[in-house]
């Protein structure tokens, strides 16, 4: 081995490359040149003994970077080689350095033991350190180390979606998601820099990223790396994930078409399989998230709560929240509620800004009035707006436009006089514009009682255009015309029956009757003949008709042009229109806040900082069902606190119909109605705001798409696991039904621990398995809760409290007595539960010994037990052992022994 010594500054001038290096003295060089060969762009830490060596120029930037000395191999030779060194068993904080300064480091072992024969040793290189993959202890504990990928979805496409994934390789953490749209672009740099990745991939060919690369500003300390483009393929990259996951499909990772999201990521994946070993088998999951600007609820969650459907059909919507909340009064408020329901917002200072609009609404109570009153005879701004853009609108809905505009000023001057107002308030009394001119414009045009259609005129007012008057004075004037002529006509004929008709096959004509037929003048043309009559016309009503005719078609005419010209004239408003009704639509929902809280006696929710993620809600109550009770039946009240700290997971016990159902959901509309800028139904409410709502809850059926009830249910949990965070509400209603009771016992178990070791999550879970509630013992986060129930002789009475503390046991027999079951059946069934219980005491006991006797002997096969923990095996009587504590204890040995 040859040692380091120091080198003069201007020996490095005669370094050449050792690309450009005649061939390499000895093997060992050639050995080297050709490994580097492979990773010209990291800096090659080559082992040679007990020193990792560098080279040639990665020689002088590792000396340079981490101050090492600079010294040469064969320096007598005539190829001298600049090289420094670092000791292999100290490497660590050398590489740290430099991952840490952006470099990227291929690390080059001896696959073999030097042997005696001298032989060269066999190398290769086995890891690539980059700033993005970096799992060294040096890395700071709070924050994340990202390696992050962007990919384009096919560019064939209109819209353009781009894809960001994250990977921490240190924690296993693995995020992606995906933006669309024009502001793609600058989202998924938003994103970046909030993520602050140490080192990004990019497809060589993607030219987003080609200015940003030079610039150090957008995303300082992070290292750029291109990779061929078809490492982006969506044919590559999703077998790649479902392959690392092992799993069927990427549908429970949210990843299911999202190809822009599911490439970026498939890109990771390839990056760091070829640069790391190992299987990598922490990497077990990713999770798809949206960064949004509003509460998510998927699409099983809003069905799940019934926000806007109700879960069975043919029940009526009485059992949706939207149902039960729409107290507004125009469409366009009615549709913002909806939108509201189903993404509530996140942003707390939007949410404070409504509260207090409602706040001055519900303190005032008469302006509160006079603001409905005076929306009441506003129609469908939004929808008449666009049948006028679509040129679809017709007289009627042009003159309901007005009507409607007419109703602004009332509107504004209600909202103006709404004592004490928010800052909410008079910007949407200023977001509304009166329209005056359009109002105007409409009324100066369109008669007050227009027909439908423009076909037979009529639509346009007297006095609006000149040339239409004239012509219509024209049509007007004639019936005079044609008395004058009909009076002049009998007095030449003498015929005093004679008349002038018209209908639209003929037109004008003389009418004269079979007896007075000898009377007629030999001008007269005959026309057509009756049983009783004959018909005739002279030049002179044939040259009216033709006058009047003409004048009847060009009035339509006109008519038609005139109100095209109207209709485009308001469509040109549109912005200004569609502004107002986005401004009315506000008020309109406030309002209704407002008039439900003061109706409903609703209290106005606190907001808090995310500090402890607190959700207390006191006396809290179900919207809905409270809504649809009668005087009698009074709904019962009920408490909950949740956070991060100490209530994390709570677990609802209790007989089937005690009410567990209801508190689930009840705090997840609590919580939305919150985020939506409502009161709440609750005495008094403080919480954070949550980022998205999971909910498991039933048996919802998916048997269109051909899945069992339990393949939807485990998919929709893994949903859940996978994308929970922190920030989330979890509801998991009777999970692990579907199956048998023991794996679902296990299943629900082990979806708690998770929950309770991977996220902060703050989670409700009811279950009919009490067994459940022993976790509440072992995990510090898990609160056990109950809905009460009393004993009576007459059977059990539902308190529908909840309470702290573990049900112990279903009472299921009970309840189906209530459910109207023959005395006889539920005499019989609680004889088979009595033998069942003394069954399944025998089966627990001898299953935890079987379970504790097979781990010990695996234990004492596999492992060196030290003496401690034999003992403590020893001292166990296993034979008192439930399943649990068996698995328990088992689980306590092996973490002794790791
Ligand atoms: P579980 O989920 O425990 O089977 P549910 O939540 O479905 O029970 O409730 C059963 C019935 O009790 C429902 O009809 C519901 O309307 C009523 N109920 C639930 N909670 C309350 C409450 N706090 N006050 C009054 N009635 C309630």
């Amino acid at each position: 081995m040859v040692l380091p010594r120091p080198i003069a500054v201007n020996e490095l001038l005669c370094f050449g490359s050792y690309l450009l290096m005649s061939e390499p003295s000895t093997p060992l060089m050639r050995q080297y040149v050709a490994i580097k060969k492979q990773h010209p762009d990291a800096l090659l830490f080559f082992r040679l003994g007990d020193f990792y060596e560098l080279f040639f120029e990665d020689a002088i930037t590792a000396a340079r970077e981490l101050e090492i000395t600079l010294t040469s191999r064969n320096k007598e030779s005539a190829q001298s080689v600049p090289m420094c060194g670092v000791p292999y068993h100290s490497a660590e904080g050398y590489l740290s350095k430099l991952l840490r300064k952006g470099f990227r480091v291929a690390i080059c072992e001896q696959m073999e033991a030097p042997s005696a024969a001298k032989k060269l040793v066999r190398r290769e290189v086995t890891r690539v350190l980059t700033p993005g993959t970096a799992i060294d202890s040096a890395l700071a504990g709070e924050q994340n180390n990202f390696l992050a990928a962007v990919a384009r979805s096919d560019s064939r496409s209109d819209s353009q979606t781009i894809g960001l994934a994250a990977l921490d390789l240190s924690t296993g953490e693995f995020r992606a998601t995906e933006f669309s749209g024009p502001d793609a672009e600058r989202r998924i740099h938003e994103e970046l820099q909030q993520l602050r990745p140490r080192e990004l991939l990019v497809a060589s060919a993607m030219p987003l990223f080609d200015q940003l690369e030079q610039d150090e500003r957008v995303l300082p300390g992070c290292t750029w790396t291109a990779l061929d483009d078809w490492v982006f393929a969506p044919d590559y990259a999703l077998p790649l994930l479902e392959n690392q996951f092992g799993v069927l499909s990427l549908e429970g990772f949210g990843l299911s078409g999202r190809a822009a999201a599911s490439c970026a990521a498939g890109s990771v994946l390839h990056y760091i399989r070829n640069t790391q070993q190992g299987t990598l088998a922490h990497i077990d999951r990713i999770g798809f998230y949206e960064r949004q600007d509003c509460l998510a609820l998927d699409a099983v969650t809003v069905r799940n709560l019934e926000l806007i459907e109700p879960l069975f059909t043919g029940s009526g919507d009485s059992s949706t929240l939207y149902r039960t909340l729409d107290a507004c009064i125009t469409p366009m408020g009615k549709r913002l509620l909806r939108a509201w329901i189903v993404r509530p917002a996140i942003d707390r200072e939007m949410i404070a800004a409504r509260q207090h609009a409602v706040a001055a609404l519900l303190a005032d109570m008469i302006q509160r009035e006079e603001v409905r009153a005076s929306l009441s005879g506003v129609l469908d701004l939004e929808r008449l707006l666009s049948r006028v853009t679509l040129e679809s609108a017709n007289p009627r809905d042009l003159l309901a436009l007005a009507q409607s505009i007419a109703r602004l000023p009332h509107v504004r001057r209600a909202i103006s006089q709404v004592s004490s107002p928010s800052k909410r308030l008079p910007a949407l009394h200023d977001l509304i514009d009166e329209l005056d001119d359009v109002r105007g414009r409409i009324e100066a045009m369109v008669n007050a009682e227009p027909p439908v259609t423009l076909q037979d005129g009529g639509v346009i007012r007297d006095g609006a255009d000149t040339q239409l008057d004239e012509l219509r004075g024209l049509n007007r004037n004639g019936k005079q015309y044609i008395a004058q002529i009909e009076e002049r006509e009998r007095a030449r004929t003498g015929i005093g029956s004679l008349k002038i008709k018209f209908n639209s096959v003929f037109g004008y004509y003389l009418e004269i009757t079979k007896s007075n037929l000898r009377q007629v003048p030999a001008d007269y043309e005959r026309k057509q003949t009756l049983v009783n009559a004959e018909r005739y016309t002279t030049p002179e009503l044939k040259e009216y008709e033709t006058k009047v005719l003409d004048a009847q078609e060009r009035i339509v005419e006109i008519e038609r042009r005139l109100f095209a010209e109207l209709r485009s004239s308001v469509a040109a408003e549109a912005k200004r229109i569609r502004r107002t009704s986005l401004a009315i639509a506000e008020v309109d929902v406030l309002t209704c806040f407002a008039h439900l809280a003061a109706s409903r006696n609703y209290c106005r929710p606190e907001l808090l900082e995310d500090v402890e993620g607190i959700i207390e809600i006191v006396e809290g109550r179900h919207p809905v069902v409270e809504a649809q009770q009668d005087a009698v039946t009074r709904f019962v009240a009920n408490n909950l606190f949740l956070n991060e700290t100490t209530d994390q997971i709570l677990l609802l016990t209790g007989p089937n119909m005690g009410g567990k159902s209801t508190y689930l959901r009840q705090a997840a509309l609590i919580q939305i109605m919150a985020q939506m800028g409502s009161y709440v139904p609750a005495k008094a409410a403080r919480l954070v705001t949550v980022d998205r709502i999971f909910t498991r809850i039933g048996a919802s059926d998916n048997l269109a798409r051909g899945r069992s009830t339990f393949m939807v249910e485990m998919t929709e949990t893994a949903a859940i696991l996978n994308l929970a965070t922190s920030r989330s509400l979890v509801l998991l209603d009777e999970m692990g039904r579907g199956t048998a009771t023991y794996d679902g016992l296990a299943l629900a178990w082990a979806v708690i621990e998770f929950l309770h070791a991977n996220t902060r999550a703050k989670t409700l879970f009811a279950t009919h398995y009490h067994e459940l509630t022993a976790l509440a013992g072992d995990f510090e986060r898990v609160k056990n809760l109950r809905v009460s129930v009393k004993e009576t002789p007459q059977g059990i009475v539902f308190l529908r409290k909840v309470e702290a503390g573990a049900a112990d046991r279903s009472y299921g027999i009970e309840v189906a007595k209530l459910a109207g079951l023959p005395p006889e059946v539920i005499a019989r069934a609680r004889e088979v539960l009595k033998v069942h219980e003394r069954q399944e005491h025998k089966i627990e006991k001898s299953l935890a010994q079987d379970m504790a006797r097979e781990s010990l002997t695996q234990l004492t096969i596999f492992t060196p037990l030290s003496q401690q923990i034999v003992d403590r095996l020893r001292e166990t009587d296993l034979d008192t052992l439930s399943p649990l504590q068996a698995l328990n204890l088992l689980n306590e040995l092996k973490s002794q022994i790791d």
